[in-house]
């Protein structure tokens, strides 16, 4: 695999424009900031906006706001995934070629149907269109409305055998990608989908550092998959642990009280929650400058 370590780092904060940043988001971007300028490297700004339904403009802006208040910038404009669609499609064709991808015809509803199976704790698709023949195949695709394209994952598995990735400081973890089932590479609402568009990018875009949350700790098998497949490097993970409120609760966007700019909204000082957060101090309460 090559090797991109030697090199000073390349690191991104790649938000998807769908709400307001929370202090997870934070973290991420803070850790990723830090290590680029500890190394002499660079960060950079991505922008995850393939969910054209659920995007909004005012999330760009609101993020580099965000961003600036606890004194991150980037080296580069930001990047738009929405403006690399047809990179994402050359990697489907890729996978298409190779016979790992197949057209997924489900609805939502019945893949709720199948999920309500038993599969574990995850569900995982069943399988419905993995081996429909090629004049069913053919037949819905010129009457039915644009599928799904999924990832045969035992017949890329068998391809690539054994993986592994590793962790900032070179240890090694084993990427085993089969608990996914047939990941999604491309939605019928979206023509390629975050395991897909995140491992083109990182490589396009010369990543060598990879900070995320532990909630992103499984796809990293995903997308060490998807580079062997597509021949890309390997970027260096670290998943850090997830925020929680004082109750220890995991924080999501959907918690708009815990949104930056809420707490900016309230007066606190933003360079000070960044020290804070770095500093793993949580929860916060040192750095309220108004009453
Ligand atoms: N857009 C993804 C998210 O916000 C990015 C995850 C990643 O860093 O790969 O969860």
């Amino acid at each position: 695999m090559p090797r991109l370590s030697a090199m000073p780092p390349v690191t991104r904060f790649a938000p998807s424009p769908t709400g307001l940043l929370h202090l997870g988001h934070g973290l991420s971007a803070l850790l990723a900031h830090r290590w680029a300028r500890e190394n002499g490297g660079t960060f950079l700004l991505r922008f995850d906006d393939i969910d054209a339904g659920r995007v909004r403009e005012t999330f760009y802006a609101a993020a580099i706001t965000d961003l600036a208040w606890l004194g991150i910038a980037a080296d580069t404009p930001p990047i738009r995934q929405s403006a690399r669609l047809p990179l994402y499609a050359a990697a489907l064709e890729k996978l298409r070629a190779m016979g790992l991808a197949y057209p997924c015809f489900c609805s939502r509803k019945d893949l709720a149907q199948s999920a309500a199976a038993p599969h574990g704790p995850t569900p995982i698709y069943p399988g419905t269109c993995r081996n429909l023949p090629p004049d069913v195949i053919a037949a819905r695709m010129a009457t039915a409305a644009v599928p799904a394209w999924r990832l045969d994952m035992a017949a890329a598995r068998t391809r690539t055998g054994p993986l592994n990735w590793q962790d900032a400081a070179g240890r090694t973890y084993g990427a085993n990608a089969a608990a996914h089932g047939d990941i999604v590479l491309a939605r019928r609402d979206a023509p390629t989908s975050y395991h897909l568009s995140s491992t083109i990018d990182d490589a396009d875009m010369g990543i060598s550092h990879v900070v995320r949350g532990d909630d992103l700790f499984d796809a990293t098998s995903v997308h060490r998959l998807l580079q062997a497949l597509l021949d890309l490097p390997s970027p260096r993970y670290t998943h850090h642990a997830l925020v929680g409120d004082a109750t220890g609760r995991r924080l999501a966007k959907r918690d708009g009280a815990a949104s930056l700019a809420t707490l900016r909204d309230a007066g606190v000082d933003g360079l000070c929650l960044a020290a804070d957060l770095l500093a793993g101090k949580l929860p916060l309460g040192y750095c309220w400058v108004k009453a």
